[in-house]
């Protein structure tokens, strides 16, 4: 198997990756904002409705939401491989531990496991289950000591791929043009190497049709310009879709790189993996470091502040309004005039949304109608 030297800018390092790591010409991504996730599932339930409604596909959520720290789909997904890889060691931004391709045991393209079907029985486990006690005399602090958050999940479209390196018959794929991530249902066998080597968990064994099937990142709407079902239907709207670039080819009028790059205030999920994931999180406020940062990486307190400065950073805070405003694909965005305008990829105009809705004072006593309204705002 090839063992390439790949460079991975979330981990700031070179690593091995044991397939050909070449980039796709566009990257699909999205930023989700863990601070305004309510947990009700929408995403979810659009997903479902439009994809897994199938024979097999009963137990399969493409997209889930679980609450953190004791919410898992599948059971434990995350903490498993956390204790196979050991302590995770980072040296300032730089990852100086073992990501799952170099931590492989021999004979493996990654370190990983099999769930049980049992694993995937209680997708809602640990749901609103909070981290710590909360006793008399308790007050809120920040980061709260009482806690927990929200954790939407789909594909990160990674572009290191565990799910692809690891297929012994070529059936999974990263397209050029996108850099979606999908199962070629005709050439797959269900040997379920990816389920085993996918450290997130979203690569699905159909036991109908015996072969994998996973997210398809809506390839049909992403083509004709829109964004995912996950996304445009999100009621918190807390989820952005977009095109993400390299660190060094940021374009700080694209709203993901914006994010990502030039503010930091978006991080990817366990980028000590090493897959390069490409859905990236804004991490939550209120949880304590240590814990997020094990999570999200060293930038989290960095991240939080940068968030937290919406406020009177004018530029973050249009890039944050265009959550949820559109169903069209955004690739580019400026504030003018208090407004938040989107562009697509032809430089069309999509979407204008102002950074602050206007308010109407109405009189208590309405001369026009006769009426008295109590509620004025
Ligand atoms: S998250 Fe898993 S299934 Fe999705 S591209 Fe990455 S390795 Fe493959
Ligand atoms: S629809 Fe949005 S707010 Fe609701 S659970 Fe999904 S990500 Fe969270």
């Amino acid at each position: 198997m090839p063992r390439n030297k790949v460079y991975n800018w979330q981990i700031k390092r070179e690593t091995v990756y044991p397939f050909e790591g070449v980039r796709s010409q566009k990257q699909f991504a999205a930023v989700f904002d863990i601070n305004k996730c309510i947990a009700c599932q929408t995403c979810t339930m659009a997903c479902k409705q439009t994809w897994t409604t199938g024979k097999g596909q009963d137990y399969m959520f493409w997209n889930n939401v679980e609450s953190k720290p004791y919410g898992f789909y599948p059971l434990a997904w995350d903490v498993k491989l956390l204790g196979m890889l050991g302590p995770q060691k980072w040296d300032g931004e730089t990852f100086s531990g073992k990501t799952i391709f170099e931590a492989a045991p021999r004979g493996q393209i990654a370190a990983g496991y099999l769930p049980d079907a049992y694993d995937y029985a209680y997708p809602n486990v640990g749901e609103d289950e909070p981290y710590g006690t909360v006793h008399q005399g308790d007050y809120i602090t920040v980061p709260h000591r009482v806690w927990h958050f929200y954790l939407a999940r789909i594909c990160n479209h990674c572009t290191y791929a565990a799910c692809l390196a690891s297929c012994p018959r070529k059936a999974i794929y990263k397209r050029p043009e996108d850099g979606i991530v999908l199962v070629d249902q005709k050439r797959c066998r269900g040997y379920r190497e990816c389920v085993r080597a996918c450290p997130y968990k979203r690569v699905f064994f159909n036991k109908s049709t015996k072969i994998s099937e996973k997210c398809i990142a809506c390839y049909p709407k992403v083509e004709e310009g829109t964004q995912t079902q996950c996304i445009t239907t999100c009621i918190g709207r807390i989820r952005l879709n977009g095109w993400i670039h390299t660190p060094d080819q940021a374009d700080p009028e694209n709203p993901i790189d914006y994010l990502v790059h030039v503010k930091k205030a978006a991080l990817p999920l366990f980028p000590q993996f090493g897959l390069e994931p490409n859905i990236y999180y804004i991490p939550p406020v209120h949880v304590p470091p240590p814990f997020s940062r094990q999570m999200f990486g060293p930038g989290v307190e960095r991240a939080v502040q940068a968030y937290q400065a919406a406020q009177e950073d004018r530029t973050l805070l249009a890039a944050l309004t265009l959550f949820g405003s559109t169903e069209f694909w955004i690739s580019r965005f400026k504030l003018s005039n208090g407004l938040a305008i989107g562009f697509d990829d032809a430089g069309t105009e999509r979407v204008r949304v102002p950074l602050m809705e206007p308010v109407y004072i109405r009189p208590f006593y309405d001369e026009k109608l006769e009426v008295y309204r109590h509620n004025i705002t």
